[in-house]
């Protein structure tokens, strides 16, 4: 979804509640329109975009000058909070979208932070330690301004980690003597004040999302009377009684760093239901077996080389009994179903008429065009959208933030516990509305509950007339 896409999106929905009756308690018709008008021009619109160049000496390049972003989308929720990307395809409209799918992620979860996202126009891969090194602190020193622990904490996304983190709260700590530093970003290493469990949360969320709704939810619903969603309801169906014939249901993986690796090992690990992993990529290769893939091995892989084998010889080397097909094959192969993890755009008007998974996950944010989601809608598949579905990483960036503040260590089990409690709260409640009321699409009916909640507080703020 690109940002126009989001913006259309955020006039269709405040332009449905402009329409209910009892919406904020406004009798008068006229008077609701108007309210909902100044909302829809807050919420499409963003309140501060920085740009900077970062100026770098490069060891074999000399000095060059590389675009980074910081975005605010809107902090009526709370301090503003996104991540931030090293990613050679980063530009300003996508921080925008980014920073305001945050805003709205946010507000579904019902967590105290508005919406923010970074970028550096960089990829990770062609630069130096030491040179990330610096990049990172150079970031931390021309958004110095507009990054607090009580303003807009960042956190890692693509091409970023705890390391990268570290030296930004490290650069922090450096510029501001004496002041409190350890809030002023989420997504740390242990060691240095994070979370446990704040990298592995992403994922484990996104896994979540779609186990809890195969299993619980379509479990504990089946005798509620009449859905909406029929074709949808049927696709969950045939998806348990795919599982009943096969004795297992095949996930297709797009993108094997945080959040993919993570979801890999989710499902293989998943008692209740087996899942075999047959295909899994990342921006070089696609792996793919019928039988389902050793994420083990994978994963052991993947920690040493930052990337998946993608020679015969490595396979061969490591005992990996795979198929190598080009990165983009991830996207047709044959699956029930898809977890998107890597990067925006990937299903979209040209190729989604190919694509054969029925439950499509997004980890990833944005991965699917409005086109592919509307066609998907049509014909009965299940598109779980990202600001339902990735949330673990922010929800447990909550946590890290708080516990900052009280110089606490919270334990591993407390962390994951408390981020599923809070991301099944929110999946009950958008899965419940979704199935059982007409709404276009998930991704609609999660913007709905979204824009409700920050046109409230818009309003008791003041901020509507
Ligand atoms: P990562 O950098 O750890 O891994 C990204 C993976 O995607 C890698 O395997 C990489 O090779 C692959 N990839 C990169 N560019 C690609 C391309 N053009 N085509 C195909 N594959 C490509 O990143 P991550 O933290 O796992 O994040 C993945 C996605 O999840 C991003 O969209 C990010 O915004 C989203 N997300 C991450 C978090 C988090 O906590 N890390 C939270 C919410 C959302």
């Amino acid at each position: 979804m690109k940002r126009e896409e989001t913006q259309v999106l955020i006039e269709n929905v405040m332009d449905e509640l402009s329409e209910e009756k009892g919406f904020l308690g406004i009798k008068n018709d006229q008077n609701r329109k108007e309210v909902c008008s100044s909302a829809k021009e807050i919420l499409k619109t963003t309140d501060k975009i920085i740009k900077s160049y970062i100026r770098v000496s490069r060891e074999k390049h000399g000095i060059v000058r590389i675009p980074a972003y910081r975005v605010q989308h809107n902090d009526i929720s709370g301090f503003y909070k996104g991540g931030i990307r090293f990613n050679e395809n980063v530009t300003e409209a996508e921080v925008e979208n980014l920073a305001i799918l945050m805003t709205i992620k946010n507000a579904l979860h019902r967590l105290p932070f508005g919406g923010a996202k970074g970028g550096v126009h960089i990829n990770p891969k062609n630069f130096s330690d030491q040179e990330l090194n610096l990049i990172s602190k150079k970031y931390v020193q021309r958004f110095k301004p507009d990054i607090g622990p009580n303003h807009d904490i960042p956190a890692p996304d693509l091409g970023t980690n705890e390391r990268v983190i570290d030296w930004m709260v490290g650069e922090y700590k450096t510029i501001h003597p004496g002041e409190s530093y350890l809030g002023s970003f989420t997504g740390k290493s242990v060691e240095n004040g994070g979370a446990r469990g704040r990298r592995e949360a992403t994922g484990k969320g996104t896994f979540l999302s779609y186990r809890w709704l195969i299993q619980d939810w379509f479990h504990t619903s089946a005798d509620r009377g009449e859905v909406k969603r029929n074709l949808q309801w049927k696709t969950l169906q045939k998806l348990l009684q795919t599982r009943e014939e096969k004795g297992h249901i095949d996930v297709a993986i797009q993108g094997f760093g945080n959040v993919g690796s993570v979801v890999a090992t989710e499902a293989i690990q998943y008692e209740s239901i087996t899942h075999h992993v047959v295909a899994v990529s990342d921006r070089d290769v696609t792996l793919y077996n019928k039988d389902g893939l050793d994420i083990d091995v994978l994963n052991a892989f993947a920690r040493t080389h930052a990337r998946l084998p993608f020679t015969q010889g490595e396979l061969d080397e490591t005992h990996i009994d795979a198929v190598i097909l080009k990165a983009e094959d991830i996207l047709t192969v044959e699956t029930d179903v898809m977890v998107l993890a890597a990067v925006e755009d990937q299903i979209h008007k040209q190729n989604m008429k190919e694509v054969k998974a029925k439950v499509f996950v997004e980890g990833a944010n944005a991965p699917l065009t409005q086109d592919a989601d509307d066609y998907f809608e049509s014909i009965g598949k299940i598109v779980i959208p990202d600001i339902l579905v990735n949330a673990g990483g922010v929800i447990v960036s909550y946590l890290e933030w708080k516990q900052s503040r009280i110089t606490e260590h919270y334990g591993e089990e407390k962390v994951i516990d408390e981020m599923s409690a809070q991301m099944i709260e929110t999946l009950q409640r958008v899965y419940d509305e979704y199935f059982y009321t007409d709404s276009a699409t998930m991704r609609y009916r999660c913007f709905y509950l979204a824009l409700e909640r920050l046109t409230n507080l818009l309003y008791r703020h003041g901020k509507l007339f």
